[in-house]
């Protein structure tokens, strides 16, 4: 989409080949081999070998998910395959497995072409990773725009019917002509594992700040790589693009003779559902408990704007502080507007390891199209301390 492979070996001289599977990483002769798409084998020798293989998305395990019918956004070929589907006509109903922000984005998508959905998920609760009052303004904005939204619905299998699919729960079955499971994501890390390198959070390969495997001539990175969060000084694995992309720069120059070590990802994320920005950094109050933290969370309703200022909306941010050491842990905002970039001030101050104290110190910008005086991240932060 970005970038041709033509331009790869024409304007930067690398010996790109697409088409090529690798199978097997073979360590003590220092070869990967594997087979090109017309089926001819080939072995390529390696000084230092970088493992890139992403994130494979998972298939849920039910009777019936490998049905025409049932799809997966992973690839481009999967967006193009759906698209020609939904240009057809046909689908007048789809059927979501699921609510991560791929399914997030996905209702929004299909809504907008004018087709009925339905999510669901086993769990109860609807976004349990959200605080649950910003969790309740996300939920409301699908209802608002027609998303049918079952939580603790589990199916039990997908079947062919009436010229379309149902998806058969204990005591509900939905129908539609498309169903989408958007059920996460799994490392592709099997290379890894064959070959005898260490494994970590999630099956992702382990990888040091260097982005070193445990073989040092073997790196890993992006999505099927592991790394440090920087909250809790542990291992995670939360593949997104800014750290795929980053980890790719930094083995570019650790190959090179330069050391570049990675702090670690803060598991800052952002995505749009409908009129609403969900952004959240760091730890939530469970996640805080489970890393052993004394964990305490506010949460304000605030609003986009100078409350004079015409056009403003209501912005939710919830924070979590340890009640031990004072330490911003995490935070997460919800509103029409001013979410998504508001959060990196949060994601910053999580890398410098700030006190909710020092955080509600910070000078941070103010006029009114933009937001009251005191920005909703200080009054958070500001309720937080109370708490505290
Ligand atoms: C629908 C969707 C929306 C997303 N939106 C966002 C977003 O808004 N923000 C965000 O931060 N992230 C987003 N992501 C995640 C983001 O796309 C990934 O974090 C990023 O692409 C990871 O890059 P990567 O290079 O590690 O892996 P990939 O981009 O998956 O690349 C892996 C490559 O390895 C190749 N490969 C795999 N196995 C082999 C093998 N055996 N031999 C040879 N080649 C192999 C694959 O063909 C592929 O080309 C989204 C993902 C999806 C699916």
């Amino acid at each position: 989409m970005v970038r041709r492979a033509e331009a790869f070996r024409a304007k930067q001289g690398i010996d790109l080949r697409t088409g090529h599977r690798v199978e097997v990483i073979d360590r003590k002769r220092r070869v990967v081999q594997g087979a090109t798409r017309e089926g001819q084998g080939f072995t390529q020798p390696y000084d230092r070998l970088l493992i890139a293989t992403g994130a494979a998305a998972v298939n849920p395990a039910l009777p019936g998910a490998d049905l025409p019918g049932v799809h997966r956004l992973k690839t481009l070929e999967d967006g193009r395959r759906i698209k020609a589907l939904l240009s057809g006509g046909g689908v007048r109903r789809v059927i979501v497995l699921g609510m991560g922000y791929v399914a997030m984005e996905m209702v929004e998508s299909l809504r907008a072409l004018d087709i009925e959905v339905d999510m669901l998920k086993p769990g109860p609760a609807f976004m349990p990773w959200l605080a649950p009052e910003l969790a309740s303004v996300v939920h409301a904005e699908l209802g608002a725009n027609g998303i049918g939204v079952h939580t603790g619905l589990r199916p039990q299998r997908i079947e062919a019917a009436g010229g379309g699919l149902a998806v058969v729960c204990p005591d509900a079955t939905l129908s539609g002509q498309m169903v989408l499971a958007a059920v996460g994501v799994a490392p592709r890390s099997g290379l890894a594992q064959e070959a005898g390198l260490a494994l970590s959070v999630a099956n992702s390969i382990a990888v040091d700040p260097t982005l070193r495997t445990s073989d040092p001539d073997i790196f890993g990175a992006g999505d099927c790589a592991d790394a440090y969060h920087v909250v809790t000084g542990r291992k995670t694995w939360i593949p997104l693009a800014l750290r795929a992309n980053r980890t790719g720069w930094a083995v570019a120059d650790n190959v090179c003779g330069e050391t570049v070590a990675l702090h670690g990802v803060a598991g800052t994320a952002v995505f749009r559902v409908f009129g609403l920005e969900v952004a959240r950094t760091g730890l939530n109050i469970a996640e805080a408990g489970e890393a052993g933290f004394e964990p305490v969370e506010a949460t304000i309703t605030s609003s986009t704007k100078a409350h004079s200022f015409p056009g403003a909306s209501a912005l939710w941010v919830s924070a979590v502080g340890d009640r031990k050491k004072g330490r911003l842990l995490g935070m997460q905002i919800v509103g029409r507007e001013g979410a998504a970039h508001r959060i990196n001030g949060a994601a910053v101050a999580l890398h410098a390891g700030l006190t909710v104290a020092q955080f509600f110190q910070a000078d941070l910008a103010y006029a009114p199209p933009f937001g009251p005086a005191w920005d909703p991240m200080l009054t958070c932060a500001g309720q937080l301390l109370k708490k505290m």
